[in-house]
């Protein structure tokens, strides 16, 4: 299949994020990502990396289906799920132990070889700002990756608001994903393109009504959440006692 052409403007692509530079000018050391895609464009060729953020409380087929068919529709090398460590927009909620998000994802992603995680967000600590991942991001990979943050339509809507919205636009392309009950209409998008210097592409996935926040609730209600997420997280948080309390 063809990958979706590119709509981020050109321009954007010289403009050097200055944090970026001064990480590479200093010599950082080049952070790990992830095990399995840490060396993505070492050897010089044209490479897209996408990264697919959240809380992941927990991981379900929702997200393991969007990731995979914007892998597929772009053309991705590879795509890396990055769970948030303190999610700034859920400190009013119970979120579940950094760690135990983490094992969940990477028991989710084990089956796909274009998939894996990464820690870099758990252990920056602090609060969790997607434009520093990006950051990080950047610095690590060379020039010829490309980075395309995979985003839900519900999330995409707020992101003209998150933390240095501007720089974010210049580090990576974004794709908006349908989600079930988050319109995307044509008005909404060219609100956006108009409010914003993001680069962002929208693609139709398979419609699957799922949120993590059902999943917890079920659990709590005692019910099955089998099928909904991959067999060895349900495992898990059966074993853990993940969620039985949630109101
Ligand atoms: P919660 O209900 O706790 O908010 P969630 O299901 O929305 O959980 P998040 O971890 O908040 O999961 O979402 C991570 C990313 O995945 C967001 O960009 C979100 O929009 C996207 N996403 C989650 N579920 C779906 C889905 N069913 N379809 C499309 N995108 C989704
Ligand atoms: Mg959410």
């Amino acid at each position: 299949m063809a990958a979706a052409e590119a709509a981020w403007a050109p321009e954007r692509r010289g403009e050097e994020d200055a944090a970026v530079q001064g990480a590479r000018d200093a010599g950082a050391a080049r952070p790990a990502v992830c095990e399995r895609f840490d060396d993505l464009g070492a050897d010089g060729a044209p490479a897209r990396l996408g990264i697919m953020g959240g809380t992941f409380d927990p991981i379900h087929i929702g997200h393991l289906a969007c990731a995979e068919q914007a892998r597929e529709a772009f053309g991705l090398d590879a795509v890396v799920f990055v769970p948030a460590g303190s999610p700034v927009y859920k400190k009013h909620q119970r979120v579940t132990g950094a760690r135990q998000r983490l094992e969940m994802c990477r028991m989710a992603v084990e089956s796909n070889p274009s998939f894996d995680v990464s820690a870099l967000e758990i252990e920056r600590g602090g609060d969790t700002y997607t434009v520093d991942t990006l950051r990080e991001l950047r610095t690590h990979y060379p020039d010829n990756v490309e980075l395309f943050f995979i985003t839900g339509a519900d999330a995409v809507a707020n992101i003209v608001r998150w933390r240095e919205s501007h720089a974010m636009a210049g580090l990576a392309r974004f794709i908006a994903v349908t989600r079930p009950g988050y319109a995307l209409t044509e008005e909404r998008k060219r609100a956006l393109a108009e409010q914003s210097d993001f680069a962002i592409d929208c693609l139709e996935v398979t419609a699957l009504a799922i949120s993590s926040s059902d999943l917890r609730a079920r659990v709590a209600q005692g019910r099955s959440i089998r099928y909904l997420t991959m067999g060895r997280v349900n495992d898990y948080i059966v074993a853990q006692g993940l969620y039985r309390e949630e109101a």
